[in-house]
This record gives C-alpha cells, sequence and structure tokens, in this order.
C-alpha cells in the first residue's frame, strides 16, 4: 500500500519519476485458475491518459489486473504509465495509431496502421500485443481478412464515455457482468477512473477474478477470428 500511495502522490504532481518506486510486489500473484473460479476482464481503451496512473493504484490496491488497448500515437507521452502497466502485470493490446474505423481503410492502410502501433509498443515495452481491439468495434470483411490477431471485442459496454457518470458505469457493469465478460471501459475519462474502485468492490462480492484477456482467454483465441467474451469460446 505504500507503494500505491507513492504512485498517487506522483500522478497529483505531475512528476513522474519511477525510480523512485519501489521495485517488485510484496508478494507473487497466483493467476486466478478461471476453470474454477468466476474470471472477468475488464478492459481500458484508447490510452494511455492523464489518469492512467491513478488507475493504475487503484488497480494495485485491488490486486486486479486489467488490459490496456493502447493508442500507438500516444505512447510518447506516457511511457512510464505504460512501462508500469508491464510491470505490474497488465496486458497491453493494439487499438491502432490514432483509433481510425478500420472499415474505411485498405488492407495496405490496415497492415501499416497496426504495425506501427505495434512497432511503438514493442519500443516501450519490449513485447509484441498478442490481442487487438478494433476502434468502435468496426471490422470489415477486407479488415478480418488482413488483421493477424485474435480480435478482442466486448460484451459489457459501459458506456463510460457517454454519460461521463460514474454510478451509471457501477450500475451497469454490476448489471450486465457475468461469467467470462470483457468490460469495456476508457481510463483517458476521470469519471471512468472515479468509477472503478466501487467496480472492483461491486464485482468482488459478486465472486469475480479480475484477470487479463490472456489469462482468460489467451490459450483459445485465434488469429483472425473476433471474440466479444469468454463464454463465446465454448
Ligand atoms: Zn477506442
Amino acid at each position: 500500500m505504500h507503494r500505491a500511495a507513492v504512485g498517487g502522490v506522483l500522478a497529483t504532481t505531475g512528476l513522474l519519476s519511477l525510480t523512485t518506486l519501489p521495485a517488485a510486489a510484496e508478494t507473487e500473484r497466483t493467476t486466478p485458475d478461471c476453470d474454477n473460479v468466476k474470471c472477468v476482464a475488464l478492459t481500458f481503451d484508447d490510452g494511455p491518459g492523464r489518469y492512467t496512473d491513478e488507475l493504475l493504484d487503484i488497480l494495485d490496491e485491488n490486486d486486479a489486473k486489467a488490459t490496456f488497448y493502447l493508442l500507438g500515437s500516444k505512447l510518447d507521452s506516457y511511457t512510464e504509465e505504460v512501462e508500469r502497466m508491464v510491470d505490474e502485470d497488465h496486458e497491453v493490446g493494439n487499438h491502432t495509431w490514432d483509433h481510425a474505423d478500420l472499415a474505411d481503410l485498405s488492407a495496405g492502410e490496415i497492415k501499416e496502421d497496426l504495425d506501427r502501433t505495434d512497432k511503438a509498443i514493442k519500443d516501450v515495452t519490449g513485447q509484441m500485443p498478442t490481442t487487438m481491439r478494433p476502434p468502435y468495434g468496426s471490422l470489415s470483411d477486407t479488415a478480418r481478412e488482413t488483421i493477424d490477431k485474435p480480435m478482442l471485442l466486448w460484451d459489457v459496454d459501459t458506456l463510460d464515455w457517454q454519460h461521463r457518470d460514474p454510478e451509471t458505469t457501477v450500475d451497469i457493469a454490476a448489471e450486465e457482468t457475468d461469467e467470462g465478460s470483457v468490460l469495456l471501459f476508457h481510463d483517458i475519462h476521470e469519471t471512468t477512473v472515479d468509477a472503478i474502485p466501487d467496480v472492483l468492490d461491486t464485482l468482488s462480492e459478486d465472486g469475480y477474478e479480475f484477470v487479463t484477456v490472456d489469462e482468460m482467454m489467451g490459450s483459445e483465441v485465434e488469429s483472425g477470428s473476433a471474440y466479444s467474451d469468454a463464454r463465446s469460446l465454448d
């Protein structure tokens, strides 16, 4: 918890120097066995952004793992946050360079956009993203044929970007989540980050464990196919 407090101070001052943070979590995490516990994947799109560091503090305090679908164009401004995601065992995925509607692009343009974003993520994390999420959930036949990663959609849309109300975000998450759900949020909105402590509390009370997309579905998803949740794998 000491670590979270340090992160909070950094977030409010905006002075990011992660070299001052203690290096590793106190205890090794055991990955939940999603065959025996109710797993869900929280996913955060369109970042990283100015509230991402605070979100990482909240996730850390609750030992919750999440998946971040990043825009390549934003990485340069938030490299510390992206390094922190990977250091703290969150998953990082590709959400295109600048939120293009892939249904409007040619095969060559799609490939160029996703490759550029993959490279930007790998430059920061050292790892290639294994899954991608199409902006707006929009896919053409060309996009489906071109994209050589699993395409991760969602089954619980909190509409956080639209209503910008933390209580509504919590209510939708509580009402619509089921075992194996993939929940969609956007950490570029302060109102979304404000909702996350209650989202975690409420879903924890219902017995859910928070894992990455890879932990929940990684061994079963295939390149070039689209998935909305873990139930769609059965
Ligand atoms: Zn998006």
